[in-house]
């Protein structure tokens, strides 16, 4: 199969910058090819006066159907975490670095494929405008994708989660993993995923309540 050609979404972004408006353009994005398989664009959710936002990878099945991001298995496990640490979902604003879900077809079964680095540069210019838009105080990066997509290819969320980094995104910048990873993880080490995305989601609890 041909590879496809590199995107940009930048072509496709509204005059005017407010959530809505954004959230409205996106649907008709066409920056990439990763729209013709999906079901619709899972644009970010969330006030646009949140303190903190989280970013993660990309829609899942649930979210491609639903149109909302977070709200599958993994989202559930988001929740927990977020429960954990204190922090309101109301009170975040969630999207991810790709806004449309990208798969693979095996039988009736749609599996999830990691996006690659070109896709997730012609879908960079939506989350640079949401992070325009709410300029958070605390952004949150989940998983690989999002951190590397954020702070460089060499950057590894095992090495340097939950802690506070250096980077002019926002005034709080950090990383963990991504909430599917609990699901990937083996059942017996499924409880330790979860606590340790619960501490990290804590210090952004922690971070937001010192008012920063
Ligand atoms: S993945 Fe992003 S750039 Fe590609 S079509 Fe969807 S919204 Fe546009």
């Amino acid at each position: 199969m041909a590879e496809p050609e590199r995107g940009d979404a930048t072509p496709f972004l509204p005059e005017r910058s407010s959530l809505k408006a954004l959230r409205e353009a996106s649907a008709g994005c066409r920056g990439c090819h990763l729209w013709r398989g999906a079901t619709q664009t899972v644009f970010g959710e969330g006030r646009k006066r949140s303190r903190v936002m989280l970013v993660g990878e990309q829609p899942g099945d649930r979210e491609d159907r639903a149109g909302k991001p977070f709200v599958g298995p993994a989202g559930r496990e988001l929740d927990r975490g977020l429960e954990a640490a204190g922090i309101e979902r109301a009170d975040a604003y969630l999207t991810n670095v790709v806004k449309h879900f990208k798969f693979e077809e095996r039988g009736r079964r749609r599996i999830h494929q990691t996006p690659k680095r070109f896709e997730v540069d012609a879908c960079r210019p939506w989350l640079d405008e949401e992070l325009k838009v709410v300029r958070p105080e605390v952004l949150v990066l989940l998983g690989a994708t999002a951190a590397k997509a954020l702070l460089g290819s060499s950057f590894r969320v095992t090495r340097h989660r939950g802690e506070l980094l250096d980077s002019d995104l926002a005034p709080i910048v950090t990383a963990t993993i991504h909430p599917s990873a609990i699901l990937r993880a083996p059942e017996e080490e499924r409880e330790e995923a979860r606590r340790e995305l619960a501490e990290d989601l804590r210090m952004v609890a922690r971070a937001l309540n010192d008012g920063h």
